[in-house]
């Protein structure tokens, strides 16, 4: 036996190191280990050494034995190449990328139970603000002292005062349940003949058992989910596992539900808001392949699966599939790369999919399923514009008499509608009308945007919070601030004002911040509570609410305003998929898209209904720009606390630019966003034609560099940010 092993620890700032195998221990390429580091224990996993180069090899004679090999299956080839490539790809450190696939450290423990707690229902003699706090919001909740703490937003010390008061209790939790296995037979619908060939063309691809990425094109409320729930039924019965991506935690309740209407069970949930508990008997579940589907946020992608036979990518085209800090990866090309060393097929789902997912289908990549028609009869919702420099909203309001006509008829009948405002918030500007002062945040270039329902000012990039100020922190003037623009809070006061007895919902990610906010919502809508759904972007995707008739666009020119490439094709896809949501049942629905610019070509796209011929503009427009897809861009992000410390840094790497043919540096300029938690941001931008070796000219270019401590330098490759 080889009496030395390469191991990968989780250290990013540490490369491979070698350790001496102990006689008896069962040590192979993927099995995890605990290994000594100094004086401490860190955790890793062994590679072939020649997969991963060490630069600090020692001899034998000094190799430190590994402490511990953890009787836990190993980490399968394929997913060892999938952290190599994405650690390549996207010029990450591989520990960083490691750090996913082991995304549960007390599961590589043995322990069996652990105390969690939760609340009693008793209201203890003291009840501080804090206390009343918590107790609303860890209601229902279960977890352990800290989980409950992040939860409430309270110190540990609240949570651990609660407890000896007696309106919190401890609770032993068995934690390796099984989970029990969905049933393909459960119940299978009813396709219609357009939906069962699609459906049959997945489930081949899923017994073909070899890699595949297929593009599932079905306009909103074609039945996608319906169809691909049967490559799943064909993963379950060939025995392998699947892995369903969604692009929001916020979407995981509602189809959970549909999931178990379909498979007598619900799948295994893998998401940020899961407890320490359930993580970890996920992540066991999922490495032991006991775990048959798992669905979960973009992190699941790189969880230890024994057995992968089906990879779903549902929403494909949402922007939220990319990792926007650490390792800066997109979920969806890199759920079509595990498909790859996995050798199965991967469904890519969209109403409205990317350029470049569509320039794959195009280049014969990707195969292509399509759907054109909804489900069970259903039309698709009439659009119209309406022009707000024409039919104009009354002072200090911002819908339109015909979009409150509409919602008045809405109404009246006893139908659902939905007013859509990509705005968090109550308004998303504060200005003194005595001196014009605006109020910024201190850490970041963004404004403090008022919530009233929480009563605070709120920076949405860094989390500052500050309560609503009396008078002026200028001027000093009082009575003098007011909210500029409209938020989703504003617009649902404007409903309220035009209809007082209406029911009405805001959805955003500060009221649908847990899977069991969402799902309360659904329950709502379903059971007719809510006559008038208020949302930002969280309310455009997936849901299925066939009561729901209008749809209003408040504001169709927000996106379209700034310089990001993607501006005119994500405003398209946003109001097509929140357009979807209009009339999914019986009664047909009507889309009402509030605009000044009736004549753009989103807007006319939208209207006509003719996606195709602005796909095909966008798409030239991209080519001769030289865009992704056609080219490709890597942006080089430079920042510190220090503002002079940044634009040097920058500057000094821009110098050392190389010329290379066939790419292009601009910059540095401050970044988007360009101050953010408190660091000054500079960006260089690399523009590169497709076939180059980007990060190779990268790698090169930053390697012989050094750069004060304070600097963070990090790049970010096929970036999504140009705003
Ligand atoms: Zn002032
Ligand atoms: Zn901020």
């Amino acid at each position: 036996m080889n009496p030395r092993a390469r191991v990968l620890l989780l250290n990013a700032a540490l490369g491979p190191l070698d350790y001496r195998v102990e006689p008896g221990q069962p040590v192979e390429p993927g099995s995890i280990v605990l290994a000594p580091l100094g004086p401490r224990l860190l955790a890793g996993v062994v590679w072939e050494p020649d997969a991963m180069p060490s630069d600090a090899e020692v001899g034998d004679n000094r190799l430190r034995p590994l402490n511990h090999v953890y009787d836990l299956p190993p980490l399968g080839a394929p997913l060892r190449r999938l952290i190599e490539w994405t650690a390549a790809y996207y010029m990450a450190p591989p520990a960083a990328v490691l750090r996913m696939a082991l995304a549960s450290a007390s599961a590589l423990d043995g322990a069996r139970s652990v105390v969690e707690y939760r609340t009693t229902g008793a209201v203890p003699p003291r009840l501080t603000p804090q206390r009343a706090q918590a107790l609303e919001r860890i209601a229902g909740r279960q977890g352990l002292v800290r989980e409950l703490a992040t939860a409430a937003d309270v110190s540990d010390g609240v949570i651990r005062g609660l407890v000896k008061a007696g309106a919190i209790e401890p609770v032993e939790v068995r934690i390796d349940d099984a989970f029990p296995s969905p049933d393909p037979a459960h119940a299978p619908p009813a396709l219609s003949p357009e939906q069962a060939a699609a459906a049959a063309r997945l489930a081949a691809a899923v017994e073909a058992h070899a890699a595949a990425p297929i593009l599932l094109d079905g306009v909103t409320g074609s039945g996608k989910t319906e169809v691909y729930f049967e490559a799943v039924a064909a993963a379950i019965r060939s025995g392998r596992q699947t892995l369903v991506l969604l692009p929001e935690i916020a979407l995981t309740e509602p189809f959970l539900k549909r999931f178990a209407d379909r498979f007598g069970c619900a799948p295994v949930a893998w998401h940020s808001d899961l407890r320490q508990s359930q993580r970890r008997r996920a992540w066991r579940a999922i490495a032991s392949g006991e775990a048959r589907v798992t669905v979960g946020a973009r992190s699941a992608l790189f969880l230890p699966y024994r057995d992968l036979g089906l990879v779903v990518v549902d929403e494909a085209h949402e922007a939220s599939f990319k990792q926007e800090d650490g390792v800066h990866y997109h979920a969806r090309d890199v759920a079509v790369m595990r498909g790859q060393f996995e050798g199965c097929p991967v469904i890519l789902a969209s109403a409205t999919p990317a350029i470049e997912t569509r320039q794959q289908v195009a280049l014969g990549r990707y195969a292509e399923v399509k759907l054109p028609a909804r489900f069970g009869g259903a039309t698709l919702p009439t659009i119209d514009a309406v022009d707000l420099t024409r039919d104009r909203p009354d002072r200090g309001r911002w819908l339109a008499p015909t979009l409150v006509a509409a919602l008045d008829e809405t109404i009246g009948r006893g139908e659902q509608a939905l007013l859509f405002l990509n705005r968090r918030g109550y308004a998303p500007l504060t200005l003194c009308r005595h001196c014009g002062h605006r109020f910024k945040c201190p850490n970041c270039t963004a404004w403090m945007v008022e919530h009233r329902l929480t009563a605070r000012l709120a920076c949405h990039h860094c989390g500052h919070v500050m309560p609503p100020p009396r008078a002026c922190v200028e001027c000093g003037e009082e009575g003098s601030l007011v909210p500029c623009g409209p938020g989703v809070e504003r617009i649902a006061d404007e409903v309220a004002a035009h209809f007082p007895d209406a029911r009405t919902a805001i959805v955003t990610s500060d009221t649908l911040w847990s899977p069991a906010k969402a799902a309360e919502f659904v329950n709502r809508m379903d059971a007719r509570e809510i006559d008038v759904v208020i949302g930002t972007q969280l309310v455009t995707k997936g849901y299925h609410f066939p009561n729901l008739t209008l749809v209003g666009v408040v504001d169709a020119d927000l996106g379209l305003s700034g310089g990001d490439l993607r501006a005119a094709e994500r405003s398209f896809q946003q109001i097509a998929q929140v357009a979807g949501r209009a009339g999914r049942g019986a009664k047909p629905g009507r889309v009402l898209v509030q605009t000044h610019e009736p004549d753009a070509p989103v807007i006319q796209a939208l209207i006509s209904g003719d996606a195709e011929s602005f796909y095909a503009a966008e798409t030239e427009a991209r080519r001769e720009a030289n865009a992704p897809p056609f080219g490709r861009f890597a942006g080089i992000i430079v920042s510190s606390e220090d503002l002079d410390e940044a634009v040097a840094t920058a500057r000094a790497i821009g110098r050392a630019a190389p010329s290379v043919e066939g790419a292009e540096v601009y910059g540095p300029a401050p970044a988007p966003l360009a101050q953010l938690r408190g660091r000054h941001r500079q960006r260089l931008l690399v523009h590169a034609r497709r076939a180059l070796d980007v990060q190779a000219v990268i790698r090169a270019w930053l390697a012989p560099l050094t750069f004060p401590k304070s600097v963070r330098v990090a790049v970010d490759v096929d970036p999504y940010n140009f705003l």
